[in-house]
């Protein structure tokens, strides 16, 4: 069985601005961001979503992790209904479907170390005890490439790259058996983009993880994913392997 099958999926917003639906020439007053998606994802894939900006993606993986309530349609994440994950469940589920957001500067408090940090869902999931987490936490730093001595450390006193792999080191902590990253490279210097790529694929290698990935870059599809998901409008467009999509265009 798929760890995700998505069936239908819709989410409209109101547009305050006004501004979308000019261009768009939807119903006056509704986004339709996400706009009847259907698609499924197994156990291992590494799936690109791809597709020009406003096309949906940010709304669409932020639905699937329980970040925003659907419209309508339904998906299933490891046979758990995602309306029910939003109002109820989401603590229980959440444990197995981590986020890696796009700029780590503003996901990570800056009153809290490194440290703090990490250990925060650990706490948050009532992860064993003290000692126990703060071991969790030790090997996760050095999973991430980052080492033990920068744990007292604030995010401020670190660098882009380094920030990146602590949103990382939050998102892993866990051991999740879904990662969804929006956007995880492109706010980075190019000169640290190669290297966070390289520990994300040894990160999906070793701990056995699906992954989602929203990218507009291509480089870092090609490079991660197995399979391809195009958004146009809010539709799926087209999905298949990664080479079946950049191939025969
Ligand atoms: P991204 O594509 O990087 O996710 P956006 O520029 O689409 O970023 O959105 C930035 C923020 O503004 C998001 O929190 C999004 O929910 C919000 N936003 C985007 N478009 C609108 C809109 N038309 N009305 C209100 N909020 C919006
Ligand atoms: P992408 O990630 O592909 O750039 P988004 O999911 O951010 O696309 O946005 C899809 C559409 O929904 C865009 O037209 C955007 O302006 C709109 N949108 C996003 N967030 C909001 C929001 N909070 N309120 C209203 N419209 C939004």
């Amino acid at each position: 069985r798929p760890i995700l099958e998505v069936n239908d999926l819709k989410k409209h917003y109101i547009d305050s601005t006004g501004i979308v639906n000019r261009i768009r020439s939807a119903k006056p007053d509704r986004v339709h961001a996400v706009d009847g998606v259907s698609f499924t994802v197994s156990r291992g894939d590494t799936v690109g979503i791809v597709g020009e900006s406003g096309c949906g993606k940010s709304t669409l993986a932020e639905t699937l992790v329980g970040l925003k309530k659907p419209t309508s349609g339904n998906a299933t994440l490891f046979e758990n209904d995602i309306h029910e994950w939003v109002d109820q469940n989401r603590k229980r589920f959440a444990r197995n479907v981590q986020f890696v957001f796009q700029d780590p500067s503003s996901s990570l408090d800056p009153k809290m170390t490194i440290r703090e940090l990490i250990r925060e869902p650990l706490e948050v999931h009532n992860v064993g005890t003290k000692d126990h987490q703060n071991g969790l936490v030790e090997d996760t730093i050095t999973k991430v490439g980052l080492s033990v001595d920068q744990l007292d450390r604030y995010p401020s006193e670190m660098s882009g790259g380094q920030r990146q792999r602590v949103g990382i080191a939050r998102a892993i902590v866990l051991e999740p058996q879904l990662l969804v990253l929006d956007e995880p490279t492109s706010a980075l210097d190019v000169s640290v983009q190669a290297q966070i790529l390289n520990l994300l694929n040894e990160i999906q290698e070793d701990l056995d993880l699906t992954t989602l990935i929203i990218s507009h870059d291509i480089s870092v599809i090609r490079y991660l994913c197995n399979k391809v998901l195009v958004m146009y409008l809010g539709k799926v467009a087209e999905m298949g392997t990664t080479e079946n999509i950049f191939n025969n265009p």
